[in-house]
């Protein structure tokens, strides 16, 4: 499954954009990318009722609970209730016939296990996957696009010096990593964190990775792949402000592409600062649109673009 990678205007740099928010399922995102992996498994291995974790707000929920009524299995999504909010997203996954149970956030892994248990004491076999589509088939998918980006350069005759996401529970950005590390090059792959602190999101991409490649995998050098900065994370998970509305309007306007400020506008706005404060010039850049598209539209409702 290939998205497109277009070039869009830049003064200082080529840059362009690798569009996974074109997956053709479910408005697409990384989330629809990596949960294709984990139902293939699912489907496979005869699992026949699907538990998941995310807020009112989570692209991975939406995505989850329309794939589990696609094929018919029942799903269970447990959510903060902390966050309980109607948006695109809780809407579709009630579309879905999703069955939504809040719980306080300190009480979700107690109500994970305990409806997992309960679950298999019925008799059913449930297949819980992690919030976030976080865990070696969400990181594959993201090795996966790592290689779409290798063909691309080959095709283009170009080489991307850098790649630039937004970077949550850290599988997408591990996935890249294990490109780099597989395939022998050195790409800066720069995550921009949209909820963690520094220490805990670097520490989750390299746990993802080791993960992935095997605890003999050499730790010194997948941390000199690791580079995840907090430093335009503003006031924490979904916060925004007047510069990344802006960024997601002049995004929409001269590029058409949309642009969220929980993710994908807020890393946009990050990599400019970025770019600007270390005085990139002349590089090859790309930026990884990680979907999440029904956010838009929650922005534009909201009026955060004027
Ligand atoms: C979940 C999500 C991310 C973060 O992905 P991780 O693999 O959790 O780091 C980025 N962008 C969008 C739109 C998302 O929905």
């Amino acid at each position: 499954m290939k998205t497109i990678i277009q070039e869009i205007n830049d003064d200082a740099n080529n840059l362009f954009i690798k569009r996974e928010d074109l997956l053709p399922f479910s408005f697409g995102g990384n989330k629809a990318r990596k949960n294709l992996y984990f139902f293939e498994e699912i489907l496979s291995k005869k699992y026949n009722y699907v538990v998941t974790y995310g807020s009112s707000s989570s692209n991975h929920c939406r995505i989850v609970a329309n794939l589990a009524a696609k094929f018919n299995i029942p799903c269970i999504i447990i959510s903060p209730e902390e966050n309980k909010i109607e948006t695109s997203n809780s809407l579709m996954m009630s579309l879905f016939n999703a069955e939504i149970i809040y719980t306080p956030v300190t009480m979700v892994k107690k109500m994970i296990d305990n409806i997992i248990q309960e679950l298999q004491e019925k008799k059913y076999r449930p297949y819980f996957i992690p919030g976030g589509g976080h865990g070696k088939n969400g990181t594959k998918a993201y090795l996966d696009v790592y290689e779409e980006i290798m063909i691309f350069e080959e095709e283009r005759k170009i080489q991307f010096d850098y790649i630039f996401l937004a970077s949550g529970t850290g599988g997408t950005q591990a996935g890249l990593v294990i490109g780099n590390i597989v395939h022998n090059k050195n790409k800066e792959i720069i995550g921009i964190s949209v909820g963690r602190k520094l220490h805990k999101g670097k520490q989750a991409i390299i746990d993802s990775v080791v993960e992935y490649l095997g605890k003999s995998s050499n730790i010194e050098n997948i941390k000199k792949h690791v580079n995840f900065t907090d430093k335009y994370l503003l006031d924490g998970y979904g916060k925004s402000n007047r510069k990344i509305n802006n960024t997601i309007k002049n995004v929409l306007i001269q590029e058409g592409i949309p642009l969220d400020s929980t993710y994908t506008g807020k890393a946009f706005w990050g990599m400019k600062e970025y770019i600007k404060e270390y005085n990139i010039n002349n590089k090859n850049i790309l930026f990884l649109h990680t979907g999440g598209s029904p956010l838009f539209f929650d922005g534009l409702k909201e009026n955060n673009y004027e």
